[in-house]
């Protein structure tokens, strides 16, 4: 049964879509986004964010005031090896207070995403589950691409967009989903309660088998994100259970000599959420009447601080690629994967080689003991982290004799 037609039909209402979905309307587009979730709820995603998300969101006109309210400058992030070698990579921190990395409080930054969309002339439809997706030949005048929810409903649509996350139903439809070339990975995430003692550094601890993140969020706690690979923690996981195993990760992680820990002692907020496999991988962003953005267009690892900025972008992207394809210029959805590729490929390189270097622990430590006696280097490596230089200064040829000579 049609029940409806829209011009562009978005599959998922996370910071990808609801981002989308502002710049279309407010283009004056006719949107509908399907979010299977009623009301938000704590799922396993990420909250550390550079400056250069900060500036997207900015650039989408959310208000001083909700970036305020949503967010915890962090000055630094101090990744730390396995030895116990620690460096703090500070993402273009000038010191004023203006321009650090932050840690979001998604449960306040995500709905205010979606009714900034709604304001802009967006409809969401909360609690659809979109089951399934046929895509058509994708003439830009037709209504050739059909959502099915799994309560039956149907809407045509002109273009469907894939903002659905790791596990896209956009993207396998398209038949473009791949796994990555990493091995398999479970991410976990909650929060634990502390309180304004709380150090504003963030912390990434490397140990075998993966890393744990801790993060300050506004409200004195911090986010727990966790990373496992290997037979070991798949054993771990599937004899105790995440939580167990979370928390057990969190009560090794060495005392930081240096700040309080409250949250040590504090509550965790919500049950440890969980993301399986974390990485996913397409063989193309877009195609003929569908698009993919966010994490549905490719995910690789939270540790290179891959997600929501590269989020933000693909929308602002795709919303200038779908407006010209809307418009009549047939070459409007390829430009975007050409766009896409041209800003993220050497970021991608750098992500891959950081996954190598994760996998080594002997090559990791080299890297880190270097980084933490060498300023400069680190410096470039937190700029790149933190997407706010291109990614090929990590590639050039001085970069990396300053980082590995002896
Ligand atoms: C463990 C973990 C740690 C992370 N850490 C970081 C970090 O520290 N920093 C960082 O920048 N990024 C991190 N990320 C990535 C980051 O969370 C995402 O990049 C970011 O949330 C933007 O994602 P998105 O909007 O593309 O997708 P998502 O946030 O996954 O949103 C997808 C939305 O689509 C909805 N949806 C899915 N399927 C359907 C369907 N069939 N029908 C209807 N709705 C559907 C979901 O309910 C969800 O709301 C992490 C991710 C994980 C899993």
């Amino acid at each position: 049964m049609v029940t409806e037609r829209v011009e562009v039909a978005i599959v998922g209402g996370g910071l990808a879509g609801a981002a989308l979905a502002a710049m279309l309307a407010d283009a004056g587009r006719d949107v509908l986004v399907f979010e299977r979730q009623p009301a938000w709820h704590w799922r396993a995603c990420g909250v550390f964010a550079s400056p250069a998300a900060v500036a997207e969101l900015r650039r989408l006109g959310v208000e001083e005031r909700t970036l305020t309210e949503a967010s915890q400058p962090i000055p630094a992030m101090r990744v730390e090896s396995q030895a116990g070698t620690a460096f703090r990579l500070t993402y273009g921190d000038d010191g004023s207070g203006r321009a650090t990395a932050v840690g979001f409080d998604r449960s306040a930054l995500d709905p205010a995403m979606l009714s900034i969309a709604v304001t802009r002339g967006a409809r969401i439809r909360r609690g659809a589950t979109v089951g399934s997706v046929e895509l058509g030949d994708g003439a830009t005048s037709g209504f050739g691409q059909r959502v099915r929810t799994t309560d039956g409903d149907m809407t045509e649509a002109r273009l469907v967009v894939g903002a659905d996350g790791i596990q896209s139903t956009v993207a396998r439809a398209a038949g473009v989903a791949r796994a990555t070339r990493l091995p398999s990975r479970i991410g976990l995430t909650y929060h634990i309660g502390g309180d304004d003692r709380t150090s504003p550094d963030a912390r990434m601890v490397v140990f075998p088998g993966g890393y744990c993140g801790i993060a300050p969020v506004p409200g004195g706690r911090v986010n727990v994100g966790i990373v496992l690979g290997g037979r070991h923690w798949r054993r771990a996981l599937a004899r105790q259970g995440a939580s167990i195993t979370a928390r057990a990760i969190v009560g090794d992680l060495p005392r930081d000599a240096e700040a309080p820990e409250p949250w040590r002692l504090g509550p965790e907020c919500e049950d440890v959420a969980g993301a399986w496999p974390l990485g996913h991988a397409v063989t193309r962003r877009a195609g003929n009447g569908w698009l993919l953005v966010g994490d549905a267009a490719g995910f690789l690892d939270p540790f290179t601080g891959e997600g929501i900025h590269r989020a933000l972008v693909s929308a602002r992207v795709a919303a200038r690629a779908i407006l010209a394809w809307l418009g009549g210029q047939h070459d409007g959805l390829p430009s975007y994967e050409r766009a896409m590729r041209a800003r993220f490929l050497a970021k991608d390189l750098v992500s891959h080689i950081v996954q190598l270097f994760l996998a080594w622990p002997a090559l990791f430590e080299y890297a880190a003991r270097r980084l933490a006696s060498r300023p400069r280097a680190r410096e470039t490596m937190g700029l790149v982290m933190g997407d706010l230089v291109p990614a090929s200064r990590a590639l050039d040829p001085r970069f990396l004799v300053q980082l590995l000579s002896r």
